[in-house]
């Protein structure tokens, strides 16, 4: 049964009082996400959180990846960027350094982030950019229809692997918890409220936050349908003294992913320093880089080329 909470039971309530914000975010592009897809809750529940949050559309930058989520840059308003496959935190990260003064956000697959791009995940997290990182995780890439990717249960067929998958799978948020994060959550796309309420804790978090959300792909995972998650799902809210500030146990409250599966905001740091805060060159400097390179003289430079 999906958890009720007053507490966002309120958002919902507070969202009619800001729905000028909220429908800028909305667009009338064409979906092409399938009928049932995680995708649709997963920018609905973004929408909200940003709303919530007063982040107007023209104070924020959402940089995407290939793949089905990928499709969602048409589909909601603000500044959207859509790159090459796996870069999305190498395109976010530049972005947030260069100008401080919007909301960056990226997101990409578990095939973009745990295969052709994780080298960029590992070094964002090391390095704490102030961001919001979205990772789609529907067990397979679905934009080129249903290859297994690092997140596929072993044993399970899929295009391109029809005797099964021979690797173990990997755990996103307990691979990013082995790197020390300042932030590390999980939700689930079926529970839009739940999503709503980690989004808005992550945009409001000063470094890298790390959001896996638990992708429905009804097209391509039979694996782990919509039915398999709800026999499992867990909240860390719902426990007795769970205490996110503590790394050891967030590490082992993610491990199983069999029978209790716990979704919420299992590790946060709130005093970490991030990387901008940490950057000694710039500790005086009031403007952001992005205003400096605007007006850096480009004359004698553009004169060697003459
Ligand atoms: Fe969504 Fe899967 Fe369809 Fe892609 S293939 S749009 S992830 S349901």
């Amino acid at each position: 049964m999906m958890k009720k909470t007053n507490e966002t039971e309120n958002m919902i309530k507070n969202l009619s009082e800001r729905k000028d914000t909220y429908l800028r975010y909305e667009n009338e592009e064409v979906i092409t996400w399938c009928n049932g897809c995680g995708n649709y809750g997963i920018q609905n529940a973004l929408k909200r959180a940003l709303t919530l949050e007063g982040f107007e559309p023209d104070k924020i930058l959402y940089c995407f990846d290939i793949g089905c989520n990928g499709n969602g840059s048409d589909k909601i308003g603000g500044y959207t960027f859509h790159g090459l496959h796996g870069r999305s935190i190498s395109a976010a990260a530049g972005a947030c350094i260069a100008n401080p003064n919007i909301k960056v956000i990226a997101s990409g697959g578990d095939g973009a982030t745990m295969s052709e791009g994780i080298n960029h995940l590992v070094h964002a997290v090391r390095n704490d950019y102030p961001m919001l990182f979205i990772l789609h995780n529907n067990h397979n890439y679905g934009l080129t229809t249903g290859q297994a990717s690092a997140t596929t249960p072993k044993g399970f067929p899929m295009n391109g692997s029809p005797d099964g998958v021979i690797p173990e799978p990997m755990n996103p948020i307990e691979f990013v918890l082995g790197l020390n994060p300042s932030f590390a959550a999980r939700s689930f796309s079926g529970d839009i409220k739940h999503m709503t309420g980690v989004f808005r804790k992550a945009l409001k978090h000063k470094g890298f936050a790390f959001v896996e959300i638990l992708q429905v792909c009804p097209t391509y995972n039979r694996a782990t349908p919509q039915s398999w998650y709800r026999e499992r799902i867990k909240y860390v809210d719902d426990l007795k003294n769970y205490n996110a500030n503590n790394l050891k146990k967030a590490r082992e409250i993610v491990e199983d992913f069999e029978k209790n599966i716990y979704l919420g905001v299992v590790y946060q740091d709130e005093k970490r320093e991030n990387f901008m805060d940490k950057l000694q060159n710039r500790k005086n400097i009031k403007t952001a880089s992005i205003d400096e390179v605007k007006n850096f003289p480009i004359e004698n430079l553009l004169k060697a080329f003459e």
